[in-house]
């Protein structure tokens, strides 16, 4: 099985170019900062301003000098079509409040992006989705991990810098393997305590130090389920913006059956295709799929087209 680029996974297939040639050029990127045409996407407290038709809000330059914009200011997420419209997004300082006074206040709501998602189109949600992870990034690393000092946001904000070491920090991303385990024509979900009601997902886990892809899915699902596996075969992979992941989407050969929980899970099964195919339709009488832009959702959907 291969998984072309063309095939939309949600949060990716963005229409922005990165523009990661002009990023080093401060007069370039400073122009693109001033134009007439720059839009410029607002976050307030981890969410996402939600207009009534059911896309994200857009501001144009005017109307940032109104906002008490949080540090590092606003971050180049790219340029769009043949004229380069040039796409920010920015935060606004999480002390103010922006329920009663903001420019766009009654045209929609702030909305956290795991509600909105379903609701953005392919294009908005890549957008979204990588503004959301970046702009959490900055927030969260503000200081230097080699000394502690202050760093600066550089290159439209896909870096930081420190002035006292010199040292250079990139945004991260955190390799996770999410998997399905599968024998005789049935594949292997769990569920965990807080999860909704008869929801369950497939078992996923973060790669850890010194281990290959194809060892972190052996030890999660060993872990998790008690269930050994055998050969691993990598389907999709997705970024997933809560913060900061890679969800490496793998179906693996079941070489056993029987479950055996560990703490993390409230429960674990086996299910059939005609069971997955009925829960992703939202058909199933008692099992519920997980959300549709996740990336098990997709990894359940291309398991049960293989049958
Ligand atoms: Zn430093």
């Amino acid at each position: 099985m291969t998984y072309s680029p063309t095939k939309t996974i949600p949060f990716t297939g963005s229409p922005l170019n990165r523009c990661e040639n002009l990023r080093r050029d401060p007069a370039a990127m400073e122009a693109l900062r001033q134009s007439d045409r720059a839009l410029f996407v607002p976050f307030w407290r981890d969410q996402v301003f939600v207009l009534s038709n059911g896309t994200p809000a857009v501001l144009n330059g005017a109307a940032l000098q109104d906002l008490n914009v949080q540090n590092p200011g606003p971050v180049l997420l790219g340029t769009q079509g043949k004229n380069d419209q040039p796409w920010f997004a920015f935060l606004i300082d999480e002390h103010e409040d922006c329920t009663d006074d903001f420019p766009l206040t009654g045209l929609g709501e702030w909305t956290n992006l795991r509600t909105a998602a379903p609701l953005f189109s392919a294009a908005d949600l890549a957008v979204i989705g990588r503004a959301t992870a970046l702009l959490g990034w900055h927030n969260r690393h503000r200081f230097c991990a080699n000394c502690g000092t202050l760093t600066t946001a550089a290159e439209g904000g896909i870096k930081r810098e420190c002035d006292n070491c010199g040292t250079e920090h990139f945004p991260r991303t955190d390799p996770v393997v999410i998997m399905l385990a599968e024998r005789d024509d049935h594949c292997l979900m769990g569920r965990q305590a807080g999860w909704p009601e008869n929801t369950y997902s497939a078992l996923a886990g973060f790669v850890e130090q010194g281990e290959s892809l194809e060892e972190a899915c052996a030890r999660e699902v060993g872990e998790e389920a008690g269930v050994t596996i055998g050969a691993v075969r990598y389907v999709l992979s997705q970024p997933w913006p809560f913060p900061s992941s890679l969800m490496i989407g793998l179906i693996a050969q079941g070489l056993s059956e029987e479950i055996t929980l560990d703490d993390e899970l409230e429960d674990a099964r086996w299910f059939s295709r005609d069971d997955v195919r009925a829960m992703l339709a939202g058909t199933h009488a008692q099992f519920h799929a997980p959300m549709s832009f996740s990336a098990a959702h997709h990894l359940l959907k291309e398991w049960s087209d293989e049958g």
